[in-house]
């Protein structure tokens, strides 16, 4: 029987990565409404429907919720609309996927302290899933295509994080900015952003060539490099999006669990490895 398996280490928790140094004290906001996504996918096997599976649950689980509860006042009822297709995109290698939000609520002004994706669809190249899965890094893929789905790197002008025309290459979100002065660069006045790569990489994720060690295995870069890590820049900026995370443990696919400490969030993402029958 074949077993599959996601191994998470710890790097580091709030004190060892120098949290502790901020002016402030760091107050993580808390989740007002629950966080619940629904996948509908097409086209996929057995083994890459459970992948898909995991990473759902391992984003419902570092997810805490909505730090604003809208559903009183919309027909949002708090539930996140996904849907993953397989196909053609450019043949072996090249893009591996691709997806966004395709609806989203905001608070109409300059700058609105939320922004929540009602829906999303993830595009995967069925040239590739394949390689993915047989390489163990089909379920970073996907992790990482949900994220773009929730708004990283495509929701971060509607909260005012990012402005692609003003400030090319300057993530400022709040807590994004101070998740990434605590583990890349304490006198950073932005999070670079990718500017290369065109359409789809550029302005839409972290710059691969970060100033610290193995930023370019962040798991939010435009490239994939595994084994990926969880930036805490990245979990800053879920927050400036307007999500609490649960900073307490996050389950695993495994049935292990990674126990985080604080904002000190910065877990490294082993491949995931497909073992051959015995
Ligand atoms: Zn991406």
């Amino acid at each position: 029987m074949k077993k599959t398996h996601v191994t998470i280490a710890v790097a580091a928790t709030c004190a060892t990565i120098g949290l502790t140094t901020q002016a402030q004290a760091v107050t993580l906001p808390t989740a007002a409404a629950a966080f619940d996504i629904q996948l509908s996918a097409t086209g996929l096997s057995a083994t890459q429907s459970t992948i898909f599976d995991n990473a759902v649950t391992w984003w419902e689980t570092l997810i805490a919720g909505y730090i604003y509860d809208i559903s009183g006042v919309s027909a949002f009822n708090n539930t996140l609309n996904i849907t993953a297709t397989i196909e053609a995109i450019d043949g072996v290698g090249g893009v591996l996927g691709s997806a966004g939000p395709d609806g989203y609520y905001y608070q109409p002004g300059a700058v609105s302290p939320f922004a929540y994706a009602t829906a999303g669809s993830m595009r995967f190249d069925s040239a590739d899933i394949s390689n993915m899965e047989s390489n163990g890094s089909l379920f970073e893929v996907i992790v990482h295509e949900i994220a773009h789905v929730i708004g990283i790197g495509t929701l971060w002008d509607v909260v005012g994080a990012y402005d692609e025309v003003n400030a090319p290459g300057e993530y400022t979100g709040a807590w994004g900015l101070l998740g990434y002065q605590a583990e890349c660069d304490a006198g950073a006045t932005f999070v670079p952003v990718e500017l290369d790569g065109g359409t789809g990489t550029a302005h839409g994720h972290w710059d691969e060539t970060w100033s610290c060690t193995d930023g370019n295995q962040a798991l939010m870069t435009g490239y994939i490099n595994s084994p990926t890590f969880l930036s805490m820049a990245t979990v800053g900026s879920l927050i400036d999006l307007g999500y609490a995370i649960n900073v307490t443990a996050v389950p695993l696919p495994g049935g292990g669990a990674l126990a985080l400490g604080g904002f000190g969030v910065m877990g490294l993402m082993a491949r995931r490895r497909r073992k051959a029958a015995a």
